[in-house]
């Protein structure tokens, strides 16, 4: 099964009733929202999240990075007014400007760039944000190494000593899976650790045991947090996204998916096809054999689609009857092949066994010199009807290209 049938059977699964045993163990603990084996498994590794739940959680990510970012890009700078209160001269100078240091990356991190929000930038902008509190910690620990603390210069140090505890903690707040919080938290440990022999201490179990049981405590306690919120996004993403009957996108969110890849491929400068599928005499199924018979015909008719793109392709439900495919990386030529691979398959039959046909119209964005994606869409739209008056079951592409389907015309 691909990613999008997944998701289809995900879809219909919330709708079941709970059953007994682990699911409906399962069910409760992250209720309201029911979850499968497939969707738990989804909450353990990142393996196999469709594009636009990486793009949703990317936004969740960013969003909350930026709004921690800019509040410590003033409250670090601002603690160096404590600092200041304890810590002779030249460490104050040297703690102030490793705060500056830290809140101008928090600044940084704060800023509203310009960003795709892509699920690179999330985890990179996510490390930066995690790795700069511990690693003041460990440079903090250097520049007061010499000094000799009491009272409140020991209270502020110590305090230090627990950056690495509250960037675990701060890792609950975002939605991730168990190995993304195990893979964020390992800095973290590792730090920890790094900075307890810096300080001149051996690490022995039970002087040290209790803080690593905390870290790992709060570790899972974010874990919980980030499955919970991750799944729950999955789960509402989804539903508002997916076509239930079909599994494919929904129009609106095939544009959202359309601009994102459209703007991808732009920047790449990198082929970007999409095929525009119209069934060919449709209502007549559901005139003769009833509705019921037509839906069942546009499921076999997306699963049928989805056999032939690619991981990573999209298909969305762009009407009734018609669908669009949005071909990454694809050049005329390569949508020549997914539609000879469709032509193998086939479209699924129609209630009477006879095959279902389609008209197709293909655009690519650099054959086309094609500005923004409704362009493609309008292009492909034209090249369907094209492909309908040429006498249907064919496929119209870029430079006027005819793949003429079956060999006969039907009706
Ligand atoms: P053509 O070859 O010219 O495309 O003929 P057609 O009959 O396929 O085209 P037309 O656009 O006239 O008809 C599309 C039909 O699709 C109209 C509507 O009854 C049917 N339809 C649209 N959405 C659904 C749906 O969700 N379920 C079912 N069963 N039918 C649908
Ligand atoms: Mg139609
Ligand atoms: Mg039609």
């Amino acid at each position: 099964m691909n990613q999008i049938s997944n998701m289809q059977s995900d879809i219909i699964a919330h709708d079941a009733e709970p059953t007994t045993g682990w699911r409906s163990f399962a069910a409760h603990l992250f209720a309201p929202i029911k979850i499968t084996w497939g969707q738990f498994f989804d909450l353990l590794v990142p393996l196999r999240h469709s594009p636009h739940i990486r793009r949703h959680a990317a936004s969740v990510i960013i969003s909350r990075i930026q709004l921690v970012a800019a509040l410590f890009s003033v409250m670090v700078p601002l603690w160096s007014i404590i600092d200041w209160f304890v810590f002779p001269w030249p460490q104050w100078a040297m703690m102030t400007g490793l705060r500056l240091g830290s809140g101008l990356i928090f600044f940084l991190l704060a800023w509203p760039w310009n960003l795709t929000k892509t699920r690179l930038q999330a985890d990179s902008m996510l490390m930066a944000l995690l790795l700069v509190p511990p690693l003041f910690y460990l440079l903090s620990i250097s520049i007061t190494a010499e000094l000799y603390l009491d009272g409140t210069a020991l209270l502020v140090t110590k305090l230090y000593a627990l950056m690495p505890n509250i960037v675990l903690a701060g890792l609950a707040i975002f939605p991730l899976t168990a190995f993304e919080v195990l893979v964020f938290s390992t800095p973290a440990f590792i730090i920890a650790i790094l900075g307890l022999i810096m300080d001149g201490q051996s690490l022995t179990l039970d002087h040290h045991g209790p803080m690593l049981w905390l870290m790992f405590l709060v570790m899972g306690v974010a874990m919980f947090s980030g499955m919970s919120q991750l799944h729950y996004i999955t789960a509402l993403v989804n539903r508002a996204m997916i076509d239930p009957l079909t599994g494919a996108y929904t129009r609106r969110s095939g544009g959202e998916a359309l601009d994102l890849q459209f703007r991808l491929s732009a920047m790449a400068n990198t082929p970007m096809s999409i095929a525009f599928f119209d069934l060919d005499k449709f209502k007549s199924i559901n005139d003769t054999f009833g509705h019921e018979e037509g839906d069942k015909a546009l499921k076999a008719l997306a699963d049928n689609l989805r056999q032939g793109l690619r991981r990573g392709d999209v298909l969305v439900r762009w009407g009734g009857e018609e669908f669009v495919a949005i071909l990454h990386d694809t050049t005329p030529e390569g949508a020549k092949i997914m539609l000879e691979r469709l032509r193998t398959t086939g479209f699924g039959p129609r209630p009477d066994g006879t095959p279902m046909t389609a008209s197709i119209g293909v655009s690519e964005r650099l054959a086309d010199g094609a500005h923004d994606w409704p362009q493609l869409i309008e292009l492909a739209d034209q090249r369907m009807y094209e492909a309908k008056r040429g006498g249907r079951d064919r496929a119209v592409l870029p430079q006027g290209t005819v793949l003429v389907f079956g060999d006969k015309p039907i009706f």
